[in-house]
């Protein structure tokens, strides 16, 4: 397809009869040959389904139930073109035609639900988890074990015809188009920078020659599957890596693989080795859309922004604004798979949002399981766990708001009981309320106004600031009683713990108590190192409750781009600079028993950028602490063998939890029915991840 055939077609203005809300984001997108029914693309995401010996039937009915949602574009997660380029051994991988015919069901089944998929083509690179890794040089990445084989010229053009045969066989399977990735780092982008292309041939040297194998990949594949045939490049804007693309240079590669053939442009931020944040909930909504926007005007293909939009108000806002022409989003439509049809209908309030967290997603990927998602647990078990309607009402009782008692009490009211939420505080959310006052994550106050739309819409009877007690509970006739009461924090034994400068985390977090500019925090779990964003944060005090989309504030943005050091100058090779980190208001001291790296137990794809905020902030860590007393000098300790006073004004434990089950005797003893979920079950190692799953499971049991 030549750029003279779409560049007509591109701007689809919304027309009359457009949604009153999201005129842009509803409107179809006409390609030429093809009429996509709106703007949103689900960007691609690996979830551990993509590979099996037989029809990939439950990824089938992953893309099903998406597509039933109406997203009006998919993109499968990445299928190597050969085996040097699989993430691992074994990896999914499309390069003969019984690999093909695995798909067959995932394509007929997004068919049948009216629905329209791409097939990603992903060739790792040196990225390549297994010893058949190959790249332009021999450059080992930082984060696989493998170094590199250098590609020779043969190799190079072999490379370029598996792209191109596993195009024609993804068509064959009965894909809408293919996404060629040339972002995030793998093979093609490795080719474009000079970190990794030391070549001194044809495909290395200048610009025009690293750049080739991106356009003659391009222009292959279009040979090889015509030109009625959605062809998607992801195009790295803003590599964030030393030795990345200057924007003079990305505007002219975007031209030469527009002219080569390709239908879309998708937006590529950051390689997977890059130290900035790039999709953490930190990350403020909307964040990288400026940099799909310097292309407009650039290409006449559409263009597809990406990064941290999760919301369609969002979405509408920037395409509104000209920012691009589609909006990718990926974990948004794990966390709800009818994302679109609810904006459709004008009820984004009953959107369940991702909150970026990565906790079931990514990190589960990187530990070699399922993806999942943390707000919905039956995203990519849509063959294995459904929720049927109940065929006795019974009347059920719930303690505690929290996250297992809100995701338990709507999930069984959502199938027919007769359900009561019982929660002592004055609002819903339990622990998450404090969550939510950490400065970057405000998104979590999304997950609570899912809840409270979904306690209206499922006809939960919820009592606020009703601290029930057991013989309430045995008088209410409940026939089963659900104790979701969660935690309490753990009391430490140290000499001096009664200290009036001594606080908890909900202290601080909760009651607003105040904190000296000299600080020790005792444990370093998720809550101590949150705990310690928040002190050393000189903007938390006006974040402290502020709405999720407070991240959209330009302020905020700011900041974020200085304290990770993103630059916005499109003069700036990779878009890389100098960091320049808020001024902490506190010397923060954070403390643990243990001699292991603190934070090793943080998720694996958001544990380092914790770590190093706080490095950044210059907060001292100590291992191996051996605590002593707590006097008015500050907190006495042995760390290791050395004996040291931290003269601090105030010590904040978070030394984790017991669970609160003060009821449970009583109603045992009763006779009624009772169980326990989330904290008040087990809280060690406790998180929001298994709080929701466990209430979702029980209520699928009641
Ligand atoms: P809780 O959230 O503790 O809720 C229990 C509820 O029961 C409370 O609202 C309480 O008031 C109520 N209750 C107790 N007794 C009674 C009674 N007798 N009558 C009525 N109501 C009662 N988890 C993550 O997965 N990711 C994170 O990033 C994350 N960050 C966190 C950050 C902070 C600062 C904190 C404090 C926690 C964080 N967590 C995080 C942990 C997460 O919030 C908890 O795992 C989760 O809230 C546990 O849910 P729960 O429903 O079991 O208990
Ligand atoms: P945690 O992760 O279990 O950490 C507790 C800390 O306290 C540890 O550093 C522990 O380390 C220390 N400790 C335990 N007993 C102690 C004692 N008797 N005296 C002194 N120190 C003691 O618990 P948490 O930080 O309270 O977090 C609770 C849960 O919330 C976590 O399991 C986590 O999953 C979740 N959470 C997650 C995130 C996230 O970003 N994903 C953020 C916040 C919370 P030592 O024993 O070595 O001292
Ligand atoms: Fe989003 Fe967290 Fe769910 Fe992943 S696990 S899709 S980041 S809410």
């Amino acid at each position: 397809m030549s750029a003279e055939s779409t560049a007509a077609t591109t701007h689809s203005k919304p027309t009359e009869g457009a949604h009153p809300l999201y005129p842009h984001l509803l409107a179809p997108l006409d390609l030429g040959h093809v009429v996509l029914k709106n703007r949103v693309l689900m960007g691609s995401m690996h979830v551990g389904l993509e590979h099996g010996l037989g029809p990939l039937t439950k990824m089938a009915a992953y893309f099903q139930r998406r597509a039933e949602g109406d997203v009006g574009l998919m993109v499968t997660g990445g299928v190597a073109p050969n085996t040097a380029g699989t993430t691992m051994p074994l990896g999914g991988k499309m390069s003969n035609r019984l690999e093909a015919w695995q798909h067959k069901v995932v394509t007929d089944a997004v068919h049948e639900a009216g629905g329209r998929i791409a097939m990603q083509i992903l060739h790792t690179g040196r990225y390549a988890y297994h010893p058949f890794a190959v790249g332009p040089s021999a450059v080992k990445s930082p984060i696989s074990l493998f170094k590199p084989r250098a590609l020779s010229q043969r190799g190079i053009r072999k490379t370029i015809k598996d792209f191109a045969d596993c195009a024609a066989l993804a068509q064959h399977a009965g894909y809408d188009g293919v996404e060629i990735m040339g972002s995030e780092g793998y093979l093609i982008n490795q080719f474009i920078a000079t970190r990794t292309n030391k070549r001194s041939d044809s495909y290395g040297g200048d610009y025009d020659n690293r750049s080739r194998l991106a356009v003659e990949v391009v222009r292959a594949v279009r040979a090889a599957v015509g030109p009625e045939f959605i062809l998607i490049f992801r195009l790295s804007m803003l590599d964030l890596v030393e030795g990345g693309s200057s924007f003079e240079e990305i505007v002219d590669l975007a031209r030469r693989i527009e002219a080569a053939g390709a239908s879309i442009l998708n937006t590529g931020i950051g390689w997977h080795e890059a130290r900035v944040p790039t999709i953490a909930t930190l990350v403020p909504r909307a964040a990288f859309a400026w940099v799909t926007r310097r292309l407009k005007g650039e290409v006449g293909i559409p263009l597809v922004t990406s990064n941290r939009i999760n919301m369609p108000d969002v979405a509408e806002r920037v395409l509104a604004g000209g920012d691009a022409d589609m909006i990718s989003m990926a974990r948004p439509f794990l966390a709800d798979p009818d994302w679109v049809k609810k904006a459709e209908a004008s009820r984004a309030d009953e959107i369940n949002t991702c909150i970026a967290c990565n906790q079931a997603c990514l990190d589960h990927i990187f530990a070699r399981k399922r993806a999942t998602c943390l707000v919905n647990p039956l995203a990519c078990y849509e063959t294995e766990w459904q929720i049927h309607p109940v065929k006795a009402r019974r009347k059920i009782a719930v303690v505690g708001a929290g996250p297992a008692g809100l995701s338990c009490a709507t999930t069984a009211a959502g199938r027919g009981h007769d359900v009561t939420l019982f929660e002592a505080a004055a609002q819903i959310g339990g622990q998450f309320n404090m969550a939510r006052k950490i400065p970057g994550k405000q998104e979590f106050s999304e997950t609570l106004r899912y809840y409270g739309r979904q306690i209206e819409l499922t006809g939960v009877t919820l009592k606020l600031d009703t601290k029930v007690d057991a013989d309430t509970l045995i008088a209410g006739g409940f026939d089963a009683i659900v104790l979701a009461t969660g935690v309490s924090p753990r009391q430490v034994r140290i000499a001096g713990i009664d200290h009036a400068k001594v606080l908890s985390y909900v202290d601080v977090l909760s009651g607003g108590a105040k904190v000296g500019p000299r600080v020790a925090i005792i444990g370093a779990g998720g809550i101590g190192f949150d705990v310690a964003e928040f002190l050393t944060d000189p903007h938390a005090a006006e974040l402290h409750g502020a709405p999720a989309d407070a991240t959209l504030n330009p302020e905020n943005a700011a900041r974020y781009y200085a304290e990770w050091g993103i630059a916005q100058d499109p003069a700036v090779r990779g878009g890389l600079t100098e960091l320049d980190v808020p001024k902490s208001p506190r010397e923060v001291h954070l403390c643990q028993r243990r001699t292991t790296r603190p934070g090793a137990a943080l998720g694996k794809t958001t544990g380092w950028i914790h770590r190093a905020s706080l490095k950044n902030r210059g907060v001292y860590l100590h291992v191996g602490c051996d605590y002593q007393l707590i006097d008015d000098a500050g907190l006495h300790l042995f760390e290791g063998e050395e004996s040291r006073l931290l003269a601090v004004d105030t010590v904040v434990v978070c030394a984790g939890q017991e669970p609160r089950r003060e009821l449970h005797a009583a109603l045992t003893a009763s006779g009624r029915p009772v169980h326990l979920i989330g904290g008040a079950d087990v809280a060690g190692e406790l998180d929001a991840k298994r709080a929701i799953r466990q209430g979702m499971q029980l209520a699928t049991e009641l």
